[in-house]
């Protein structure tokens, strides 16, 4: 059980060895336990390999070494510039071993592995050159409005050691959506990423540390949530956490942040997001956006595009069309180029999924399409890509977060009712509006209580756009100036200026 590396069989039946132990202060070390967990493979329902399962002496350790890296290094004497330098080289280097992360990716997450090398890790490699670029070009405020005896300025410093957790559904992105703004903020990171995905998580702290960040700056501990999640969002020298994943866990988390030292918490949690399509919209195109909306990584987006509200006129046209972008799907095996629809990550989400298709059909939803899982590889964690219609605002496929390739749709006759329906559930994260007119483009998305609204598209991100969620849908943002202030304290600092009488 001591195995801290140990080598995986490739789809080509190549080998490759990887780190399955836990990085604490650019070591490569098993946990203080020795015990470990089991990662599967979703395309197959095989079992892929054993990983350290790092407890909370190690989350202890792991932020002792953050804590002084904060204190001496990091956060200290190297400056923004250098640490703008050292995000770049480490970006250099996730592009030189882009093909390796991308089939670990694809094998641990299921995805199609075109989608990891063209979509995945170049934006994460994009946000940390981003990020290192924001780096160095912080400024504050001065102040002077209290007249000439009176000096005001603002600081902005980095909060200090962080906790981070993540989910399984962009295991590289969700990863440089947390890091990158954290270190060039001069935060350092105890980095949880998801039990079902940990593989890449450990292969990039072994290029941060080959890129030269210095000792304790970058730390990942693999693990379940329950247990190192857990003691990462209790401890008390935690200064900060940042999490994204369900709102069951979201509250859980805020809760031990609130019993232990009240550190800031910033959440990414789920979505239920609407899409409205009025009779101007271009069809086809709307449709296409639809699909991807919806089927994009087997609908396991926090903004996939669940419930579909058509305007009456096209209604039936509309869902005719729909159906044939799910009939044409590329659902596959994860290895193969022309996959860009593969399984669900684990057995527990399938059969998830395939119990909100049955209560779908149950409350009295047609279902148009799908509904299955996918013979092509029958043990695998597939569901295939879902349409239902006629579903009401009560069932529960319209009012849960499925998490799967399941898309809700219903008819709307005006825009007040379009605008009511979009926003009956508790989430807020994205949104969508299909219409050739301008006017009640902008009416309707700003009406609807979302962090992103889309307006005859789907899905873009932007690494310089702020994300994040309106009600349940989270607190705080990511991305963009406000991403890296989620990370740095304002101080104001007042000078009195006065001379002695
Ligand atoms: P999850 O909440 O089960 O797990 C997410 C992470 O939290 C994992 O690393 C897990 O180990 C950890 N965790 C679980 N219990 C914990 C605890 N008690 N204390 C501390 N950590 C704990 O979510 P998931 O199933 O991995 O991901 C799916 C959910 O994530 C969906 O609801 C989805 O909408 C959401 N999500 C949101 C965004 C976003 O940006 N808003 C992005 C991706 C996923």
């Amino acid at each position: 059980h001591m195995t801290t590396r140990t080598s995986l069989t490739l789809p080509s039946g190549s080998k490759l060895e990887i780190p399955v132990g836990l990085y604490i202060n650019n070591e490569l070390v098993a946990a203080s336990d020795n015990q470990t967990f089991e990662t599967r493979i979703p395309a197959t329902g095989e079992k892929l390999l054993d990983v350290q399962h790092a407890t909370a002496e190690d989350v202890d350790k792991a932020v002792k070494a953050a804590r002084k890296a904060f204190k001496t290094t990091w956060g200290n004497t190297i400056h923004a510039t250098e640490r703008a330098a050292l995000l770049n080289k480490f970006a250099d280097l996730i592009e030189r071993d882009l093909e390796k992360l991308a089939i670990v990716e694809s094998i641990n997450g299921g995805k199609g592995i075109r989608m990891a090398k063209e979509v995945d890790i170049p934006d994460s490699v994009a946000c940390l050159r981003y990020y290192a670029g924001l780096a160095d070009k912080g400024h504050g405020q001065s102040i002077n409005s209290f007249g000439t005896d009176k000096f005001v300025y603002t600081l902005h410093q980095p909060i200090g050691v962080c906790g981070q957790i993540i989910p399984w559904n962009y295991p590289i992105q969700m990863w440089a959506w947390k890091v990158a703004p954290a270190l060039a903020a001069g935060c350092t990171i105890v980095m949880k990423p998801s039990e079902l995905t940990p593989l890449t998580a450990l292969m990039l702290n072994e290029l941060a540390i080959e890129a030269g960040f210095p000792p304790g700056v970058v730390n990942t501990l693999p693990g379940l949530g329950a247990t190192t999640g857990d003691a990462i969002s209790r401890h008390m020298e935690i200064d900060k956490i940042a999490f994204t994943g369900s709102v069951l866990t979201g509250r859980k988390i805020s809760k031990a942040a609130a019993d232990s030292n009240l550190k800031k918490v910033t959440l990414e949690l789920g979505g239920k997001s609407p899409i409205v399509v009025f009779a101007s919209a271009d069809l086809e195109d709307a449709a296409e956006w639809v699909a991807t909306a919806i089927w994009f990584n087997s609908g396991q987006d926090c903004t996939a595009g669940s419930r579909l509200y058509i305007e009456e006129p096209i209604y039936d046209k509309f869902l005719e069309v729909l159906k044939t972008k799910a009939d044409s799907v590329a659902i596959g095996l994860p290895e193969d180029d022309k996959t860009s629809f593969g399984p669900l990550i684990s057995k527990l989400q399938q059969e998830k999924v395939l119990g909100f298709i049955k209560s779908g059909k149950d409350q009295g939803a047609r279902l148009i399409t799908g509904g299955s899982n996918w013979d092509g590889s029958p043990n695998g964690y597939y569901v295939q890509p879902t349409i239902f219609a006629d579903t009401t605002p009560g069932m529960k496929i319209v009012q849960e977060e499925i998490f799967g390739p399941v898309i809700a749709a219903s008819r709307f006759t005006s825009e007040t009712q379009a605008i009511d329906l979009a926003n009956s559930t508790v989430y807020g994260l994205g949104a969508a509006v299909f219409t050739n007119d301008s006017k009640q483009a902008m009416r309707v998305s700003a009406a609807i209580d979302s962090g992103t609204v889309w307006v005859n598209h789907y899905m873009m991100v932007h690494n310089g756009v702020p994300f994040g969620g309106f009600k349940q849908s989270g607190t705080g943002r990511e991305l963009g100036t406000y991403g890296l202030s989620e990370y740095q304290e304002v101080k104001a600092v007042h000078h009195n200026l006065a001379i002695k009488p």
